[in-house]
């Protein structure tokens, strides 16, 4: 499998490779797993999932160009699978943003679950057989080492080592989200956390996600016996449920004076955004580490900090202006001072833990917020379960011009 480059032409290379694929293959074969090692130039019809989910997490491709790319080749109802995912994306994310309280539970919960494995000795024991691949269920302790040599899985690889680790090793499903949070390339908070929960049984509550033998044997080609699984999947109950709080989308930043706009790993494509203006200054940042608290392996963390460095150089061309890094330690205000420029503007910072790490320094420059009309229009639908959403969606894309 080809390792990804954190920068929108290789985004964009891919995209090209795989547009072709966006239409019958994908909805006839994307739950099909075929591994890392499948040999897609000879059989192209194993090229069966687009694997650019590092791209659209970073925003260094967005979800309305991918969404207009494929309607393009295939029209909206050829390729009405693939864009159904991308709508699952804006899903998780509206949802969350609208109860951040998700995110904060989940936090303790997985600081709590960390530390309580510290005196749970046989549950130790199967964390540390599971990390190392030792489980002895052949496809988990394969998807284990695929996660940590390739950053990537396989959505239905998700699923199934999500519901094992969770029924079948008894395993606390935080501590499972912050282990795919330190590998996954595409590791976010909301598409993250809310599969985790959705698996367990807590995002549609009293109804688990099984893994079962015969469909790993199915989707998997037969790689696997899957052998040892368990035959009950009880779903998680929780006694707290979450409030819902509408979001506010804010108004377009009125044309201002100089501005320097902050280009953070959450929104890595400063060209689309709808400015009042060209920005004087590029300020970027960028904070996996935040994601876990052992921190994020090497790949992501080079994503993450690729992804960003790539947006600055495009954006500084793009805008004619100069970039500067807000590294760790400096203050934001400090920056800003030295360049001279008293607004900030700032792309939207859903919520996370970059979110977590900075929005409290950031909202201490007085920012103007931007959010993208796609999110502006996708995620205040996320209020419940996602066929609403996507029942909406039409309607909801049609001013900006994405005819579903
Ligand atoms: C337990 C679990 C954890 C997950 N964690 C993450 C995560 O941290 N980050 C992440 O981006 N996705 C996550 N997903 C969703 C999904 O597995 C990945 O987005 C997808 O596998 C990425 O591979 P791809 O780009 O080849 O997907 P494709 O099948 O080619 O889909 C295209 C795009 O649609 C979006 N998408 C597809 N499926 C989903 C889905 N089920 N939910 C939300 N968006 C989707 C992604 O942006 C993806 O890149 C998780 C799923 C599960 C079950």
């Amino acid at each position: 499998m080809k390792i990804h480059q954190p920068t929108r032409a290789a985004g964009l290379e891919r995209l090209a490779d795989f547009t072709a694929q966006a239409g019958f293959n994908y909805a006839h074969k994307r739950n099909f797993d075929y591994g890392p090692e499948a040999d897609v130039e000879a059989d192209p019809w194993r090229d069966n999932v687009s694997r650019l989910s590092p791209y659209i997490r970073h925003k260094l491709l967005t979800e309305q160009e991918l969404i207009e790319a494929v309607i393009k080749v295939h029209g909206s109802q050829k390729a009405d699978k693939f864009i159904t995912e991308i709508l699952w994306r804006g899903y998780f994310r509206g949802w969350l943003e609208q109860r951040p309280e998700v995110w904060a539970d989940y936090v303790t919960g997985r600081d709590d679950a960390l530390r309580a494995m510290q005196k749970l000795g046989s549950q130790r024991k199967t964390y540390e057989q599971a990390l190392e691949s030792r489980t002895g269920i052949d496809c988990f302790d394969f998807w284990m080492k695929e996660l940590i040599d390739t950053g990537y899985l396989h959505n239905h690889a998700r699923m199934w080592f999500a519901s094992i680790w969770i029924f079948t090793l008894k395993l606390p499903w935080q501590i499972g989200a912050d282990l795919f949070l330190q590998h996954l390339r595409d590791g976010d908070a909301a598409s993250n956390v809310l599969s985790w929960r959705w698996v367990a049984g807590l995002h549609t509550k009293g109804k688990s996600y099984q893994a079962t033998k015969e469909n790993i044997v199915q989707f998997t080609d037969g790689r696997f016996t899957a052998i040892g699984l368990a035959q009950e999947f009880v779903p998680l109950v929780e006694s707290k449920s979450y409030k819902f709080r509408p979001l506010k989308v804010p108004p377009a930043p009125p044309a201002a004076a100089a501005f320097a706009l902050l280009v953070h790993e959450e929104d890595c494509h400063p060209e689309s955004l709808t400015l009042p203006g060209k920005p004087a200054l590029l300020i970027g940042v960028s904070g996996p580490d935040g994601k876990s608290p052992k921190g994020v392996a090497d790949p992501v963390r080079e994503f993450a900090q690729g992804a960003v460095t790539d947006a600055l150089t495009r954006g500084s061309d793009h805008f004619g202006c100069e970039s500067v890094m807000w590294n760790k330690g400096q203050k934001l205000a400090d920056v800003m001072k030295t360049a001279g420029i008293e607004r900030l503007i700032v792309p939207w910072l859903p919520t996370g833990p970059l979110k977590d790490a900075i929005g409290r320094e950031v909202n201490g420059c007085n920012p103007r917020w931007v959010m993208r009309n796609y999110d502006a229009a996708i995620w205040p639908l996320a209020k419940a379960g996602f066929f609403p959403v996507k029942k909406k969606a039409p309607d909801a894309l049609a001013p900006l011009g994405i005819l579903l």
